[in-house]
């Protein structure tokens, strides 16, 4: 199974949020990842995407981490990570472990 981590970029699909998400995938259908939200953005930059605000607008992005208590996937929404003196932290909903992920400033 793939556990590569990192950031990975999603778009609403047909641009109604309400749809989901569909994801920036590499040719073999995985996530492509990237360290910084920053990378993400160059990497739309590089694919054509010239508005600024588009890239804040249309486009969101996830951690994608697994937990290591379960192995449960989660694409977790910069907003919703948590600060403290270990790191940033995220919670499980599957075994309800915290846990942590890398985060490159
Ligand atoms: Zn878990």
């Amino acid at each position: 199974m793939d556990k590569k981590t990192g950031i990975v970029i999603g778009r609403p699909i047909e641009g109604i949020s309400l749809n989901g998400l569909e994801y920036a995938l590499d040719e073999q259908g995985g996530y492509i990842h990237f360290k910084t939200i920053d990378e993400a953005k160059q990497f739309l930059r590089d694919s054509g995407v010239e508005d600024e605000d588009d890239l804040e607008d249309c486009f969101m992005y996830k951690h994608h981490a697994f937990c290591p208590q379960c192995g449960e996937e989660h694409l977790i929404d910069p907003s919703d990570l948590l600060e403290d003196e270990m790191g940033t932290r995220s919670n499980c909903e599957k075994c309800e472990a915290p846990f942590y992920i890398t985060v490159t400033p």
